[in-house]
């Protein structure tokens, strides 16, 4: 193993232990669940949008340490983002984990989870916080939106 990816478990262990932005926030203006039966992993993500910027976002839940790393990185990458940049991260993250694509600079340490591509079935826990995401950011209603994976 290289000394870059024990750098990348590292830094997915860390994560999965101490999450980050754990817990419900303040008023969110949306949220969704998401469940990915594979695995059992279950994923709450609460955010707060103000005029399409995300001001904050949350999550909760329990799962493997992929899923609750990538839900803990993936709402440090995403403060300040629009949703448009959203969008964009999670398409060149998704690349990277099905290995169409390798890491692009604006992934930033979303990078850490290109081991993920070895492990094709472990690309579900990975992207579950993702999906549970896009589907916060298309709650308009204040309705909680439930997505799976399968
Ligand atoms: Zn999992």
């Amino acid at each position: 193993m290289s000394d870059l990816d024990d750098l990348y478990q590292e830094i997915i262990l860390d994560h999965s232990k101490r999450p980050r932005n754990f817990g419900p926030i303040e008023g969110p203006s949306s949220k969704a669940e998401g469940y990915n039966p594979l695995c059992g992993d279950r994923v709450t993500v609460q955010l707060r949008l103000e005029n399409d910027v995300v001001k904050d976002v949350h999550f909760q839940g329990s799962g493997c340490a992929i899923s609750m790393a990538s839900a803990s990185l993936m709402t440090e990458s995403l403060k300040g983002k629009t949703k448009a940049e959203a969008e964009g991260l999670f398409q060149g993250f998704h690349e990277l984990l099905t290995g169409e694509a390798d890491a692009k600079p604006e992934l930033g340490k979303l990078a850490v989870f290109s081991g993920v591509r070895e492990y094709p079935i472990r690309v579900k826990c990975a992207t579950l916080a993702w999906h549970t995401l896009r589907a916060a950011l298309r709650d308009s209603e204040g309705q909680t939106r439930q997505v799976s994976t399968e």
